[in-house]
C-alpha cells in the first residue's frame, strides 16, 4: 500500500505521525494509498523549516524569484498527464477536466512570475520640503494555505503562487482525501530551484487545521472550502491575530431570459451543472428562466442531453462525468433528491439507482433535474455538490434577480440572454462576486481574482490577481527627509501640509 507523506524541509517523510487515513479511488471504492495525519510536532517541523528559510527567500531578488516559477510552469507542462492521472484517480474527475485543474493553476504561476513588476511600490518625490515618501511592499513571512478536495491543484497554485513570489515561505495542508497531487507539486518546485523549506506540505483534517490556527509564527491563512469551516477558521485565525481570507461553498443561479438561444443556454448548463459531477464551487445549481414558456424550452433542450450524459471513470475516454468524492457524499446527495420528491418538486430526469457495470462500488450518481423546485425546498437550500440541477421558474426578470439576490451565496451567477440593457442591468445590480453574461461559469482568470460575496466569503481580497499581492505581503511607508531640507529648527504641531 503506498503511503502519501508531508514535505517537510524538501523531503516526502512521515514524519511523527501515528495516525494515517485512507485514500479512496472513487470510481471503483478501493482504498489505493493511505495519507499521514500530521502532529502538532510535524507542524512545528514545517514552521520550523519555513522559519528558517524565509529571510533568505526574501532577500532573493524578485526577478529571481520569478525564474523558479518560470521553470516551474514548464516542469508543470512536461509532467501534465502524470500529474492529470494522479489527480484523477484521487479524485475522480475525467482527464480532460484534471487537466484544466492543473492549467487553470498553472496561470496563476504564469501570472506571479511577473513578481518584479507586481511588487513594485510607490513613490512621491517631494512630498513636503526635503521629504520623499515611498511604500515598499514586504513579505508577510510564513503563510497557510487550507485547500478542498475539488480542485486538488488549482486551489494550492492559487495561494503558494502568490504568497511564495512575493518571499514568503508557505505551509500548505490540502484535503486529505486527494493528498498526492499537492505533494507532487512541491517536489516539482524543488526541482524548479525553490530553497527547500520555502514550501512545505501537511496532511490532516480538523486538527492539523487548528495547530495552523493557533500557530504563533503563522502570519496569514488563506482558506478554501465549506461555508461552516470558512466561517470558523475566520473567526479563529482572525481572533488570533492573523491576516485571514476564507472562502465558502455557493449555490450559483443562471438566468435564462425568454430571448436566449436555448441551445446554448442547455449546452452551458450541461457543462455547468453536470461537469465534474457537480463539484465545483461555480457549478450552476439552479436554472431561473423567466416565464413558463422559457422553462419547458430549456427543459425540453436539457432532457435528452442529460438522457445522453456518458457517466464513467476517468480512464474511459469517452466519459464526460465521473464519480463523487466518497460514499458518503453520494448517500447524502440521495438523501436530498429523495427528499426532493417528497416536498414536491417534479424530478424531470431521474438519476436514482445509477449503477455502473463493473465499478458497482464506485461512487458514481446519476444526473438528475428537478423542474418546479421552491426556494423552501432542501435541494434549493443546500449547497448539493453533485450532479443535481433545479429549475427554478420566475414570472419576470426581476422576480429572477430578487431570487439570486435573496440567496445567502454569492459566489457566481449568470444571466443567459440577447439583450445587452438586460445583461448590464443584471451585472450592475445583483449582489454576488462573478458574474457571466452567456457564460457560465464565469471564473476570472488568473490576472483577475476570484471571489464571491455575502456566504461565500469572508475577509477582504479576492485569490490570484493583484489583490493576491496584496494579501501575502504587508505595506511599509518610509518618509524620509535628508539634512539639506532642515533648516527651521523643531516643530512641535501635527505635521500638516499647509
Ligand atoms: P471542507 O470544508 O470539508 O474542507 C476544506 C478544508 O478544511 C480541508 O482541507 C479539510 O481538511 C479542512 N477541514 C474539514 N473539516 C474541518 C473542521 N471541522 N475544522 C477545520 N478544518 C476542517 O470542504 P471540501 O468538502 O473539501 O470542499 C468542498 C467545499 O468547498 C464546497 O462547499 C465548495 O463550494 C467549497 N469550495 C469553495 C470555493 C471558493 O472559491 N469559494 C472553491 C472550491 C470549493
Amino acid at each position: 500500500m503506498r503511503t502519501i507523506g508531508h514535505f517537510i524541509d524538501g523531503v516526502e517523510t512521515t514524519g511523527n505521525s501515528a495516525e494515517f487515513q485512507d485514500v479512496f479511488n472513487p470510481a471503483t471504492g478501493e482504498v489505493q494509498a493511505r495519507v499521514a495525519l500530521a502532529t502538532e510536532a510535524d507542524l512545528n517541523a514545517a514552521v520550523a523549516s519555513a522559519l528558517a528559510a524565509q529571510p533568505k527567500w526574501a532577500a532573493t531578488n524578485p526577478q529571481r524569484r520569478a525564474r523558479v516559477f518560470f521553470n516551474f510552469v514548464a516542469l508543470i507542462n512536461r509532467d501534465m498527464d502524470e500529474l492529470a492521472a494522479l489527480l484523477s484517480a484521487e479524485h475522480g474527475k475525467t482527464i480532460e477536466d484534471a487537466k484544466g485543474d492543473i492549467v487553470r493553476g498553472l496561470e496563476v504561476s504564469e501570472f506571479v512570475a511577473g513578481a518584479p513588476h507586481l511588487l513594485k511600490g510607490e513613490f512621491t518625490e517631494g512630498a513636503g520640503p526635503g521629504i520623499d515618501m515611498y511604500s515598499m511592499r514586504q513579505p508577510v513571512g510564513v503563510g497557510a494555505g487550507i485547500t478542498p478536495f475539488n480542485f486538488p491543484a488549482m486551489i494550492p497554485l492559487w495561494m503558494l503562487s502568490p504568497a511564495i513570489a512575493a518571499g514568503n515561505a508557505f505551509i500548505l495542508k490540502p484535503s486529505e482525501r486527494d493528498p498526492s497531487v499537492p505533494v507532487k507539486l512541491a517536489q516539482l518546485l524543488i526541482e524548479a530551484g525553490l530553497p527547500k523549506g520555502v514550501l512545505n506540505v501537511i496532511h490532516g483534517g480538523k486538527s492539523a487545521v487548528d495547530g495552523i490556527l493557533a500557530h504563533d509564527d503563522i502570519a496569514a491563512v488563506s482558506f478554501v472550502g465549506s461555508t461552516p469551516i470558512a466561517r470558523y477558521v475566520y473567526a479563529t485565525a482572525a481572533a488570533n491575530g492573523k491576516r485571514v481570507q476564507a472562502f465558502g461553498g455557493a449555490k450559483n443561479h443562471m438566468i435564462i431570459m425568454p430571448d436566449a438561444d436555448m441551445d446554448k443556454a442547455a449546452d452551458a448548463l450541461m457543462g455547468a451543472g453536470y461537469g465534474s459531477a457537480g463539484e465545483r464551487c461555480m457549478a450552476v445549481s439552479v436554472a431561473v428562466p423567466v416565464g413558463d414558456d422559457t422553462a419547458d424550452r430549456i427543459i425540453a433542450a436539457l432532457k435528452p442531453r442529460i438522457e445522453k450524459l456518458k457517466v464513467g471513470p476517468a480512464t474511459d475516454a469517452a466519459s464526460e462525468m465521473g464519480p463523487v468524492i466518497t460514499q458518503a457524499s453520494k448517500d447524502r446527495i440521495a438523501a436530498l433528491v429523495e427528499s426532493g420528491v417528497k416536498q414536491g418538486a417534479t424530478l424531470a430526469v431521474d438519476g436514482r439507482g445509477f449503477t455502473l457495470q463493473g465499478y458497482e462500488n464506485g461512487y458514481f450518481v446519476g444526473p438528475s433535474l428537478f423542474d418546479h423546485v421552491t426556494p423552501e425546498m432542501d435541494i434549493y437550500k443546500e449547497e448539493i455538490f453533485g450532479p443535481v440541477l433545479s429549475v427554478v421558474r420566475s414570472k419576470t426578470y426581476e422576480d429572477a434577480l430578487k431570487l439570486t439576490m435573496d440567496n445567502p451565496y454569492g459566489n457566481g451567477t449568470a444571466i443567459f440572454t440577447r439583450d445587452g440593457d438586460a445583461a448590464r442591468d443584471f451585472a450592475a445590480r445583483v449582489n454576488v462576486g462573478m458574474v457571466g453574461i452567456n457564460v457560465p461559469v464565469p471564473v476570472p482568470l488568473a490576472y483577475h481574482s476570484f471571489g464571491g460575496w455575502k456566504a461565500s466569503a469572508f475577509g477582504d481580497l479576492n485569490q490570484h490577481g493583484t489583490d493576491s499581492i496584496k494579501f501575502w505581503t504587508r505595506t511599509k511607508t518610509v518618509t524620509a527627509r535628508w539634512p539639506s531640507g532642515i533648516k527651521d529648527g523643531a516643530e512641535f504641531q501635527m505635521p500638516t501640509m499647509k
